[in-house]
Order: structure tokens, then C-alpha cells, then sequence
């Protein structure tokens, strides 16, 4: 039985057979090309997920795949008891990036990038008896143990409890509401800069910079998020850079290897000597292959200036939907930052999300009122148009009624 044999309909039946039900599927996706993806059935869809916010540079990026396959030919792995130019040099690279001047620890993926977070303000806080995280309402941080513990998200928590102690939520975007949760055992308040699965909510300019001065004034330190909103999906290269301020550690995963699984911890001079060995590890994390291919990824993104790019077609995707708002009252608003951008929908975010589909474009949910638009950030402005277009039928399909 050959995958391109099969007929996406016999996929979906050995996948349901096979698969544990963890994810509503819908699709079966065979290639990707830009921002475009190919399904078993023969259809075309314009992407609007990618793969949630994973391929921020597009599918299949030549320059991408080349240096991928250089580094199979290369080294794939060798394990952290060895040095890995690949790995030493991105650690750099990211450094200078964020600005931080500190260190990298790398793994595999969002959930254990925020491990290693907690687990650092954990080791930071030890010795004082400190170990209390202050987190947020609607945050989403990941489905370990840990990062669910500190997801201010019921749905994810229900029935896997006891849950970890250690974590507080404050309502995002309240200030006082995390002063509130300050004891003398808070290490750490962790933030989105903008929430993604919560909703595409961003933080307000005024929160993140009371956040810091709060963090600053109680010996505090501020923790981000940004396995979503960064790797210049929100129009700079981290979500925290829109609001002046800097965390003295954050996350990335996602689009952080444009596909191949990594993740990376970024700390400030502060806390980059906290981890002694022995303190954490990972036997993948840092592989040669996932630090080359997160090497294409940052020179492309810089090369073809795709952080710009988010900003300036998040802005005209932003004020394309906004006609919507005005023309059909299911559509509430649109809110988000660069191209991670959300429409407020009266409850109905999952029939938009059918009928978009079938009609050649896909997009994810953040709850059932919010649609989430992710593209690429290679969209081009023909693409954007033709988005906006099918959001627009798609809409007048359901709810255009007798205006025609
Ligand atoms: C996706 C996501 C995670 C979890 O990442 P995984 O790679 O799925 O473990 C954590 N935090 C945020 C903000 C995310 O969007």
C-alpha cells in the first residue's frame, strides 16, 4: 500500500483506525509548495495555518531544502557530549538577535522550551524559597504536565489532575491583578506578548511595560512566551519587541526550524549560568540537522525580509477583513498583530472554517469565536487578494442572505 496510492478518504479511515484521537482532522495533505498545499483529493488550498505559525519562511523554501539535505549528507546527529558547529553558531545568532546577551539551551518543541523555562526560574528562585510562577488567564503554554499546569485554560487541564503547584493566574492585560498574586514565593510572572490559542489577544502597550516595572521593582523575573508570536510572525522578530521592554528569558519553537522539530530557551546574562550539568538535557535537542535547518530559516527570513513583510501585509490583511465587520453581524472584529490575526465571529468560527475549506483555503480556530489566520510570511499581495476574496464569499455564503 503506497501513501500516493491511497485516496485521502482511505487515510483518514486508517488514521482514525490507527491514530489516537487527539486532533479533529479534516484534510489530508500530500505537498506544499509556498503558501500553497496540495490535497490527496486533488484540491488546492491557499494555507492560512501553516502548520500554526511552523512555516512562517513557506513550504518548501528551495534554499531551505538545500540546506537541509547538505546537512543529512553532512551530520545528522552526534548528542550533547560533543560540540556541533551548527549548534554553537545558532546559539550565537540568536543571542544577537534577541539582544539578551546571554545563553541558549536547545530541545525539541514548544511544551519543552516552556519546561526549560520553568524549570530555570525554578533552579533561579531555589535557594530563596521562590518557585511560585504567576501566569495568565487564556495563556496556552503546552501539554506536558508542567506547561499545562501553567496554561490558564481549563479545557486543557481537565482531567489531569492533581495539576503541578507553583502556578498563579492573573487576568491578562490587569496589572493589578498580578500584583494581587505576588508573594514571597514568586520567582516569575510568564507572559504572551500576544496570546494565540487564547484567542489572538495582544498584550496592551501599557501591560507588558507595568509587567517588567512590576517584575523589576519585586525582583521578579519576566518570562515570554513566544513559541507563537515570534520568528517574526507579529511583524518584529519577537512579540515582545513591539512594547520596549525585555524579559530576562523566552521561548521558541514552532517556526524556529521551519518544520523540523526545535525548540530553544533564551536567557539574559542573568540566568545564562543557572544550569550547571546535570541541571536539564536533551538527547536531540540542538541536533545538527534541526540547528541547520533553523540556519536557512533565520537567513531567509533576514535575506527576503519577511519580518517586514508581516508587518506591512498583516496591516492590509487586517484592513481587508475589517470591512467584514461592518457588513455582517456574526463578524465582530478583527484583532492581532502582523500576520498572526484573528476575526472575532459570534460563536461560529468552526462553519467559516468548514465552508472556507471547501472552498480552497484553510485556517484554524483560537476557541469557538475566534478564526486564525496565520499564512506565511511569503504571502504575496495577489495571494492576500485572493484570501481575502474567499473569506469574503465564504462569508456571504452564510450569512449573505437577502442583501443580494
Ligand atoms: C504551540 C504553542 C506551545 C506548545 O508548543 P508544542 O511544540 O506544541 O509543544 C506553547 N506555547 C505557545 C504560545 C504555543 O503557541
Amino acid at each position: 500500500m503506497t501513501e500516493s496510492r491511497k485516496k485521502s478518504d482511505d487515510i483518514a479511515a486508517l488514521s482514525n483506525d490507527y491514530m489516537m484521537n487527539t486532533y479533529s482532522k479534516t484534510a489530508t495533505i500530500v505537498r506544499g509548495k509556498g503558501c500553497r498545499v496540495y490535497g490527496a483529493d486533488g484540491m488546492v488550498y491557499l494555507d492560512f495555518t501553516a502548520g500554526i505559525s511552523v512555516l512562517n519562511i513557506g513550504h518548501s523554501h528551495p534554499r531551505y531544502i538545500d540546506a537541509v539535505r547538505d546537512q543529512l549528507d553532512t551530520l545528522v546527529h552526534c548528542s550533547n557530549l560533543f560540540y556541533n558547529p551548527q549548534q554553537a553558531l545558532l546559539a550565537e545568532r540568536l543571542v544577537k538577535l534577541s539582544g539578551l546577551n546571554g545563553k541558549v539551551f536547545f530541545c525539541n518543541s514548544g511544551a519543552e522550551a516552556n519546561e526549560a523555562m520553568i524549570k530555570l526560574a525554578r533552579a533561579y528562585g531555589h535557594d530563596a524559597g521562590k518557585y511560585e510562577i504567576i501566569c495568565m488567564k487564556q495563556s496556552f503554554h503546552g501539554r506536558t504536565m508542567a506547561t499545562l499546569s501553567a496554561t490558564g485554560q481549563s479545557k486543557v487541564q481537565k482531567g489531569f489532575d492533581p495539576l503541578l503547584l507553583g502556578f498563579e493566574f492573573a487576568d491578562f492585560n490587569d496589572i493589578e491583578s498580578v500584583r494581587a498574586l505576588v508573594s514571597e514565593r514568586t520567582v516569575a510572572v510568564l507572559v504572551e506578548a500576544v496570546q494565540g490559542e487564547g484567542g489572538v489577544i495582544p498584550a496592551d502597550p501599557g501591560f507588558m511595560k507595568s509587567v517588567r516595572k512590576l517584575c523589576d521593582e519585586k525582583g521578579l523575573l519576566m518570562l515570554c512566551d513566544e513559541i507563537q508570536c515570534g520568528m517574526g510572525r507579529t511583524g518584529k522578530w519577537f512579540g515582545w519587541q513591539h512594547y520596549d521592554v525585555k524579559p530576562d528569558a523566552f521561548t521558541l519553537a514552532k517556526s524556529l526550524a521551519g518544520g523540523i522539530p526545535m525548540g530553544a530557551l533564551i536567557a539574559s546574562e542573568k540566568l545564562a549560568d543557572v544550569f550547571v550539568p546535570g541541571s536539564h538535557g536533551s538527547t536531540f535537542g540542538g541536533g545538527a540537522l534541526a540547528c541547520a535547518a533553523a540556519h536557512a530559516v533565520l537567513s531567509i527570513m533576514e535575506d527576503e525580509k519577511f519580518v517586514e513583510a508581516a508587518e506591512r501585509m498583516g496591516a492590509l490583511f487586517t484592513k481587508a477583513l475589517e470591512q467584514f465587520v461592518e457588513k455582517y453581524p456574526q463578524v465582530l472584529g478583527v484583532r492581532g498583530k502582523g500576520l498572526l490575526v484573528g476575526l472575532v465571529v459570534d460563536g461560529c468560527a468552526d462553519e467559516i472554517l468548514e465552508d472556507l475549506r471547501l472552498g480552497g483555503m484553510l485556517a484554524c480556530k483560537a476557541g469557538p469565536d475566534v478564526v486564525r489566520f496565520l499564512p506565511p510570511l511569503c504571502i504575496s499581495e495577489k495571494e492576500m487578494e485572493e484570501a481575502v476574496e474567499m473569506i469574503g464569499d465564504t462569508l456571504d455564503n452564510l450569512y449573505g442572505g437577502e442583501e443580494e
